[in-house]
């Protein structure tokens, strides 16, 4: 069960921390054994990542692009391992992983090799009379992950692959409690022929690996998901030595379903809204406000089915939901649902952790929130949808926008000026008009608000690790300039 426990300068270390077990969340069994990194491992994965840089940096597009996209295919291959070793540290249904996690990932990877070509600014241009003007974009440089366990492939890649794609290299500390496919994807990196110290991974918790690496004067960047508190530590210690930094942060998003909706597919719509990765998605439907004539069949459609979902074994394909990540974060998520009650919620079905070792926990829905109430404002992060009422289409987004996230949000209807005015006025990252949920490579993911700043995917998160450097070339030879005058004249 023993492995390796960190990939540092291109290969397996078995570092000195203290050993952890991960263990998985649907049984209680341990899945593997590893050694934790400690600051000293955080300081050498740092160090080989910034000598590993100017090669890296200066290989070409298509050299870049060549490696990632071998990456892409060794993945793809692997994709029963990623889907074993992800299911098994996470808890998620096999479906899940095998059609969403894995290909997801390969897709993301596949697109950050075409990106990686892709550099593009403003034409180079004689834009002052004397002058030609070119852009540059150069790597940033080394940069510090820090990644959460709900899904540990997709987020490794989501910030690695842009990374590598722009030149820089990169040290990454996934979950303590999730570190198996991050280690992986690091091995297949190696085989894909990514030169030593361009990826690393430091395995450890947040207080004493995570913080090192966020605080670490040698890196040039620093990009984090996770929750909000969180972040802005990471950003804290990252503003210490000025380093850019880059935040994909909590949400609580809205669902937002109008009275000429089709009823039908926004009561689907919610239940796997809200419940994706047992509703340990940072996107995921929380906050139902619907429109006072449909709220009663909408609260009974939803119940209803809630009460079918497949609660169980996550390696059986036929099962829904899966278990909670950790017995703790299980109790945080019950601990919430207990005291709706006390401020007005009224709890439709679910409210129920099942016996038995695994931390599962029941779709639960509480309709009749009060608008302060704690489930209502505070991310949840368990299977559990809030629903309120609305009276006209200015209450329903003054709902949709009263919280300090801004990550996702949705709008369900069939008349184009609510669905326009939706898109332009509900303050998130991204707004679904009749969906919930679904994202793509070449669209960017991030939020507003406490929900962070930057994005993940598409051509956009490229930018975040790219410098822009003007470059501004006399073109007249010309010993005294024009414009000296301005500064000093001949006497
Ligand atoms: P978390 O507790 O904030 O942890 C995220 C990562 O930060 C983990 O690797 C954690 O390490 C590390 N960490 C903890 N304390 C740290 C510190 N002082 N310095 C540096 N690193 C530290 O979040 P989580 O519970 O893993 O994930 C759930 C949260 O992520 C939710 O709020 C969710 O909304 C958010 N999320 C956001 C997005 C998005 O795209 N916006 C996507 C996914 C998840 P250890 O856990 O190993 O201690």
């Amino acid at each position: 069960m023993g492995m390796a426990s960190s990939w540092i300068d291109g290969a397996p270390v078995t570092t000195a921390g203290a050993t952890h077990t991960v263990i998985n969340p649907a049984d209680g069994n341990a899945v593997a054994e590893y050694a934790l990194a400690q600051p000293a491992d955080v300081d050498r994965a740092v160090a080989s990542a910034r000598a590993a840089l100017p090669g890296w940096a200066g290989a070409t597009p298509a050299e870049r692009s060549a490696v990632l996209a071998k990456l892409a295919r060794l993945a793809d291959e692997a994709t029963s391992d990623l889907v074993a070793e992800e299911v098994s540290q996470t808890g998620k249904p096999v479906r899940l992983a095998t059609e969403f996690d894995v290909p997801g990932s390969v897709d993301n990877i596949d697109f950050f090799a075409g990106a990686a070509r892709h550099l593009e600014g403003k034409a180079s241009a004689e834009y002052s009379p004397d002058h030609t003007s070119a852009i540059r974009r150069e790597a940033v440089g080394v940069v510090a992950t820090i990644t959460p366990w709900n899904y540990p492939l997709q987020m490794a890649v989501w910030k690695v692959l842009p990374a590598l794609a722009a030149g820089c290299s990169v040290v990454i500390k996934p979950a303590e409690i999730t570190p198996l496919t991050t280690l992986t994807l690091a091995r297949l990196a190696s085989e894909a022929g990514l030169p030593p110290g361009v990826l690393n991974v430091v395995t450890g918790s947040g207080a004493d690996v995570g913080s090192a690496l966020a605080g670490h004067a040698d890196v040039d960047m620093v990009t984090f998901t996770g929750s909000t508190p969180v972040g802005r530590r990471v950003m804290a210690a990252a503003a210490v030595h000025g380093h850019r930094t880059q935040l994909e942060l909590g949400g609580k998003a809205p669902f937002v379903v109008f009275d000429d909706a089709d009823l039908d597919a926004a009561i689907q719509g919610a239940v796997a809204g809200a419940l994706i990765n047992t509703g340990q998605d940072c996107t995921a439907a929380t906050r139902a406000i619907v429109a006072q004539p449909l709220y009663d069949d909408f609260v009974a459609g939803v119940a209803e089915l809630f009460d079918k979902v497949v609660v169980g074994d996550p390696q059986d394909p036929d099962t829904d939901l899966g278990p909670l990540i950790t017995q703790a974060h299980r109790s945080k998520v019950a601990g919430m649902v207990s005291r709706a009650p006390q401020e007005g919620g009224r709890i439709v079905c679910g409210g129920v952790a099942p016996e038995g070792p695994g931390s599962f926990y029941r779709p639960t829905l509480i309709a009749d929130v009060a608008e302060s109430s704690e489930v209502w404002r505070d991310e949840i992060f368990g299977p559990v949808l809030t629903v309120r009422s609305f009276t006209d289409d200015d209450d329903a987004i003054r709902q949709a926008n009263d919280t300090k996230f801004g990550l996702a949000g949705s709008a369900w209807t069939r008349d184009v000026y609510r669905a326009q005015r939706a898109s332009r006025e509900i303050h998130a990252g991204c707004v679904w008009i009749n969906d919930h949920i679904p994202i793509i490579s070449e669209m960017p993911h991030g939020g507003f608000g406490a929900s962070g700043f930057g994005k993940d995917m598409s051509q956009y998160s490229l930018e975040e690790y790219l410098s822009i450097k003007h470059v501004m070339s006399d073109i007249t030879g010309v010993a005294e300039k024009d414009w000296h005058r301005t500064v000093f004249t001949k006497r």
